[in-house]
Formats: structure tokens, sequence, C-alpha cells
């Protein structure tokens, strides 16, 4: 095989399909992409909203509850609890094919007719959590997005296996700690980015192996280091009492001063450590033949990805986030816990194989177009079928999906083997991660035809201002 040159359906540029990718595309039996990598990451992130949680009627109960789908977005939504109850059955949306219409055409009737999970959390996994989304196995955490296994967390994002911590983001296996920026494995560390095995670290960057650390860069296996000068562990111990940690103040301006201390050091070319065999990729960490992807941790033949972080993770092509038992994934957003063979997918996660254009279904196997299902096997359009008949009907989909696919408003052209259209996200481009990493402007995403969410007026009340909330910590008091 060599390599091919396209010309992207999307954004009009020349993208390359390497010999190793169209092997890939043969094995898991799809076509080669007609969007280029970017526009394929960009379609999968239109549909993820990280962070916003709205108040939103339940279409079960009629009240007031937290969701991550705006307001007047087409899903009717239910509480989680309800939501996993069997107090509904998403079969009885069930629907024929339909082979008048375009499959994706179909899939959106159904999602406007299927309800949604108000959160995309795994319930029966959190305690005391209510505020958090993208998230499992939470124990008292507050606000906390893109989370899993932890305890006593707040405010933070991309937060996992970590304890008694606020304000992060992007830690792992991290306790004590506050405020700040990709630290793995470490322990009471404050104001520091990229730190690793390290603890009692202060305004740091760059520290692996190190304890007692104020202000310093790039050290490794050091302690009792200020500003990157050695001190004895007494003179170390005397000289921190010296600051003032309780200031405000004095934070934000050891903030400047190490901040700009750092700049006296080089930086490391790119974020990636023990890894075989990787390139054209940033922030990949024990992993092995790593191909232009973003953040990616102890995984296996990866290519075109990003935040593949919990592993294992292995023979995956265009997945955005997350992994955990992932396998022969493509063209994937938010899939994992135990899901092989899952192609064009988004959010299916526990104990899933042989899926493809389904959302939010879970412990399921060889489903087609498929919105909300548990514990069901050969279905299409939320309709059972016998294997025997479901093993007929696919082929017969995906030639019609060919002969009448969908095409949307700016004419794009969606056959088989491509994600789903941005079309039929809930969310407009401005609310998710797209925007973030592909950041348009009002005018450009209407032009590229994506929806945008304005600012809503908000009208607080101001009950307490700036200049009257205490410098120190020790002038606060305990009341609310
Ligand atoms: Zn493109």
């Amino acid at each position: 095989m060599i390599s091919e040159t396209k010309i992207c359906q999307n954004c009009k540029q020349n993208f390359v399909i390497a010999p190793e990718d169209f092997a890939f595309y043969e094995k898991i039996h799809v076509p080669a992409p007609t969007f280029c990598p970017e526009c394929r990451t960009q379609r999968r992130m239109v549909f993820r909203n990280e962070f916003l949680l709205y108040k939103k009627k339940s279409a079960f109960s009629g009240e007031e509850i937290f969701s991550m789908f705006p307001p007047l977005s087409y899903p009717k939504v239910y509480e989680n609890k309800k939501w996993y109850s069997d107090e509904w059955d998403p079969m009885q949306f069930g629907k024929e094919v339909d082979f008048t219409l375009p499959i994706i055409e179909q899939v959106f009737e159904l999602l406007k007719l299927v309800p949604h999970a108000a959160r995309s959390v795994s319930e029966s996994t959190l305690i005391n959590s209510d505020y958090s989304n993208n998230a499992n196995h939470l124990k008292n955490c507050y606000l906390v997005f893109n989370a899993a296994h932890d305890e006593n967390c707040i405010y933070g994002n991309d937060i996992y296996n970590s304890k008694d911590s606020i304000d992060n983001l992007t830690i792992k296996q991290v306790e004590l700690s506050y405020g700040n920026f990709l630290v793995t494995k470490s322990s009471r560390i404050f104001f520091s980015s990229d730190c690793e095995n390290s603890y009692d670290i202060y305004f740091s960057k760059n520290l692996r192996g190190c304890s007692n650390c104020f202000g310093c860069a790039n050290l490794h296996n050091k302690n009792y280091y200020i500003f990157n000068k050695p001190y004895s562990k007494e003179e170390y111990l005397e000289k921190i009492k010296t600051f003032d940690l309780g200031s405000y103040k004095f934070i934000n301006e050891t903030i400047i001063k190490s901040t700009n201390f750092w700049l006296n050091f080089p930086n490391q070319y790119l974020h990636i450590r023990t890894n075989v065999n990787s390139r054209g990729s940033e922030y990949v960490y024990n992993s092995k033949n790593i191909f232009n992807s973003y953040y990616v941790r102890e995984a296996e033949n990866v290519k075109y990805s990003q935040f593949v972080i919990t592993p294992p993770a292995a023979h995956i092509y265009d997945q955005t986030l997350f992994g955990e038992g992932a396998s022969f994934d493509y063209e994937c957003l938010i899939c994992g816990l135990g899901v092989n063979n899952m192609k064009f997918c988004r959010e299916c996660w526990s104990n899933l194989h042989d899926v493809q254009y389904s959302m939010y279904c879970q412990n399921s196997s060889n489903l087609f177009a498929c919105i909300g299902l548990r514990n069901k096997s050969y279905c299409i359009l939320n309709k059972q079928y016998t294997k025997e008949e479901y093993e007929k009907l696919v082929p017969r989909i995906i030639e019609h999906m060919n002969t009448m696919p969908y095409i949307d408003k700016k004419g794009r052209v969606y056959k088989y083997g491509e994600f789903f259209p941005s079309e039929l996200s809930p969310f407009s481009y401005n609310e998710t991660i797209a925007q973030e990493y592909f950041p348009l402007t009002r005018e450009q995403a209407i032009e590229q035809g994506y929806s945008w969410k304005d600012p809503e007026p908000r009208n607080y009340e101001i009950q307490i201002k700036n200049n009257q909330i205490p410098d120190h910590i020790k002038d606060v008091g305990d009341e609310k």
C-alpha cells in the first residue's frame, strides 16, 4: 500500500492517508475518511460540553434539574436516577429502518424522542457529588469535571485518582494540593506545573522526584531548594517560615516572581516521557506507537486521538476521550470502560462491543444507530432483531448510507464512514471543547454552519466587594 493525498471535504486542504492508516481501515472494515484529521477532531469535539451545567426541566418529573444540556436544546432529559431505572424503556421508541430517508436523519429523529440522562455521570458511582459532570467514582466532590476516582476535590478539570485537592487542572494521583496544572503522583503541591513524584512544592515548574522546593524550575531529585539555590534542611525550614503563605497579596506577588524566574530556564520541547516510537504527539506518557495525538497515557497503537488518558487503551484511531479498556475504536467520542470495536459512537461506555452510530448505550453489543440502550444486542434504531436479521440488515443499511447519504446544510456529504454531522449536536459551538481547541469568532462559527450561544444577562447582587475581603486567611472567620 502507498500513501494517498486527499482533499478534505470540510477545509479543502490536502491531507495524507498513510499506508498504515489504510491497513487499519481495512482491518476494521471502514472506508478512508473524507475529512482531514483536524476537521475530524473538531467534528467530534462539537459534541462535548465539558463543564457547563444548566437548569433544565425534567421530561419525567417536570422539575427543574441540573443538566449538561441547555434549557432550549432538543434533548428531553430525565434525572439520572430515573434514566438509569426501569421506569421507562428506550425500546418503546424503536423504529423500522426507512429506506427512503438517510439513516443519519432517522438517528436524529430518534435522538429527539429518546430521553437523555441529565448529566454524563455513572450515577451509581457518585456519592455526594451532584454538581459534577463527565465523571465517575466521585465522593464528596463539587464542580469537578472530566474526573474519575476522586474524593474531596472541588473546582477542577481532568482530575483522576486524587484526594483533598482544590482548583487544579490535569492531576493524577495527587493529594492535598491547590492551584496546579499537570501534576502526577505527588502530595502537597501548590501553584506549580508539570511536577511528578514530588511533595511539599511551592511555585515550581518541571520538578521530578523533588521535595521541599520553593520557586524552582527544572530540578530532578533535589530537596531544600529556594529559587534553584540549595539550602540545608534547617536553613530551608527557617526561610520558609518567613514567607507569608496566608496572604493573598504574597501569593500573587510570588506567582509573578516565580513565573518570571522560570523564564531563565529552557523548556522541554515536548511533554513526553517514557514512550516507545511516538511521533507528532504532545503530552504522551508511558505509551507505545502513538502518532499525531494529544494527551495520551499508558496506551498503545493510537493515532489521531486526544485525551485517551485512562488506561488501558490500544488500537485506536480518531478517538476523543477516554479509554479505560478501549480497543479497536474508530471515530468515537467519550467511549471507554471495556469497549471493543466501536465505530462512530458518542458517549457509549461500560462493556460494549460491535456498536456503530450509537449514543448513550451501555452494557450492549451489536447495535447500529441506537440511542440510550442498556443490556441489549442486535438492535437497529432501538428495535430488536434476531442475530440473522441484524446481520442481513446492517450491510443493507451501510449500502443505503452510501447511495442516500446525509447532506448537511453546508453541502458536506456523510456516507458510511463519517462521524455524526455537527448539526446533530445539542450544544452551540462555543459551549463545547471545539471552541477551546479550534477557536472561532461568532461570525466564523455561524458562517461555517455551527450554532452559537450568546451570553445571558446575569444580574448578581454584590454582597461583598473585593476590597472588603481580608488579605490574610487568619482574618477570615468560619462564618459563611
Ligand atoms: Zn479539514
